[in-house]
């Protein structure tokens, strides 16, 4: 795997990104002890890791132990675009044309269930982080109307769930730019700054009694043995149950689960505070992205900057012009924001599975795999969170309800060309689509 462009130095725990240059705080460092033995080890701490540790703590689990190699929030889950939203990279229509329309449905709920449980732990746990509960539009980059009633219609029909439409003449209120024709409204979704939420709740665990030990790589795991050992760049932890949650960044760790997902690159950039030139463009507070499978996804913050992401990409490498090519898309949308400077751009690596679906299960007795959340990953984090803990707990066992997916071969070398030349594939046919209406 490519060398990671923004590792941290032990000045900077975090790359430059706006969320960094705003964080409320750092999480203090742990001392890690001789002879670590704890009930459960969490590998990453992410939002995979942190909910799963919030998870196992609103259930009464003790003893548990949070390992990450860099920060809390380093990778995706501190750097993404904020969006918090229901649904998987593995979109509804396929879930149901894969599994039926019942598994699909409690597939998608356990999602929209999540938005409203980060909703009740921001207010719960007092987290500072910039929540901007005005739900998210789902811009039509298309003339095709109907693309919007057949979505909206499924939504209800099969899910079970209310989008509003919003017709073109109306939306060109809303977001100033012909770009778009017309949208969706989701309305049980949000926004939030995610460096914050992810401290914010690490503070709360280490509150409950959870370690956290950052700047802690763990090397090797001993999984098959009845005693699991996790190797650490520190010293060992003996430990009852593991959960693997290393997102893109997870390396060739458990090589069962590593070599299930591919690193793919997304990228983020935020512009100077705009003023009252901000609602020249963006005129309302949901956050937004496009009907394209490539799509841009944006949203306006609180200082009146636009926080604006877009493209993916299987080669890891941060383009050296990544500002202006950000800035070029943008443009694309709202020509009037021509002068407009970029403060700040960055990438983070998504981890996805060939089927795109996020892995929940178990890949040993007592062994956990949280991994695989692509693009869309901050609701199913915390989703997969409750549907871990609840295993380990013994609760319930929905994480079985994820076992059509499994941990199928990223395809090794061939991964990364395979799933750029499907990308491409996808994004020659919205294109194709654009300019044949
Ligand atoms: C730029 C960008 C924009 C995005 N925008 C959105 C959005 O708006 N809405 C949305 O829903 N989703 C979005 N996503 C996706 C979402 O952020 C991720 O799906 C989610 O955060 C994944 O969480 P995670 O915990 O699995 O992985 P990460 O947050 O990547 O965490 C994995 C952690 O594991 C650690 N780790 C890895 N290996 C080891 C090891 N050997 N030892 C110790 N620690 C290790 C890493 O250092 C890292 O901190 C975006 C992603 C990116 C990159």
């Amino acid at each position: 795997m490519a060398q990671d462009p923004n590792a941290i130095t032990s000045k900077n725990r975090y790359p430059k990104t706006y969320y960094a240059a705003t964080k409320n705080h750092e999480l203090t460092d742990e001392a890690f002890p001789d002879n670590l033995s704890v009930e459960t080890c969490i590998v990453g701490g992410g939002y995979a890791g942190l909910m799963t540790a919030l998870g196992l703590v609103e259930r009464g689990h003790k003893n548990i132990a949070i390992v990450e190699k860099h920060a809390v929030g380093y990778g995706c889950s501190g750097r993404n675009g904020g969006l918090v939203f229901g649904g998987y990279s593995l979109g509804p229509k396929a879930l149901v044309k894969q599994v039926g329309i019942e598994h699909a449905k409690e597939l998608y709920q356990f999602t929209n269930a999540a938005v409203s449980l980060i909703r009740r732990r921001v207010v719960q746990y007092t987290i500072n982080c910039d929540l901007v509960d005005k739900g998210v539009l789902w811009a039509n980059w298309f003339k095709d109307q109907q693309l919007l009633h057949d979505e909206q219609a499924f939504m209800r029909d099969t899910m079970e769930i209310d989008w509003d439409y919003i017709p073109p003449e109306e939306f060109r209120e809303i977001l100033k730019t012909d770009r778009y024709h017309g949208a969706l409204y989701e309305p049980n979704a949000m926004h939030f700054h995610p460096l914050n939420y992810a401290l914010g709740i690490a503070k709360e665990l280490q509150k409950q009694g959870v370690k956290i030990y950052q700047n802690c790589e763990v090397k090797d795991i001993d999984y098959q043995s009845t005693t699991k050992k996790v190797k650490t760049a520190k010293g060992n932890i003996k430990a009852k149950n593991i959960v693997l949650c290393g997102g893109g960044y997870i390396g060739d760790l458990c090589k069962p689960v590593s070599r299930s997902v591919l690193p793919i690159a997304t990228y983020v950039m935020a512009t100077e505070p705009l003023g009252e030139h901000l609602h020249k463009a963006i005129n309302t507070q949901a956050a937004i992205y496009d009907t394209r499978f490539a799509f841009d996804y944006y949203r306006p913050l609180k200082d009146s900057r636009i926080l604006w992401g877009g493209r993916i990409n299987a080669n890891t490498k941060k383009p050296k012009d990544l500002n202006h090519i950000l800035k070029r898309d943008m443009l694309k949308v709202y020509p009037q924001l021509e002068g407009v400077n970029i403060e700040y751009d960055w990438q983070g690596w998504m981890a996805y599975a060939r089927h795109h679906m996020a892995q929940i299960g178990e890949v040993a007795p007592s062994v956990w795999y949280n991994i695989g959340f692509g693009g869309h990953g901050v609701a199913p984090t915390t989703a997969a969170g409750e549907i871990i803990a609840a295993a380990i707990t013994k609760e319930n066992a929905h994480y079985k309800k994820f076992q059509p997916w499994g941990l199928p071969w990223n395809g090794g070398p061939f991964g990364p060309p395979s799933a750029q030349l499907s990308y491409w594939w996808y994004e020659l046919k919205d294109w194709w689509k654009e300019i044949s209406e």
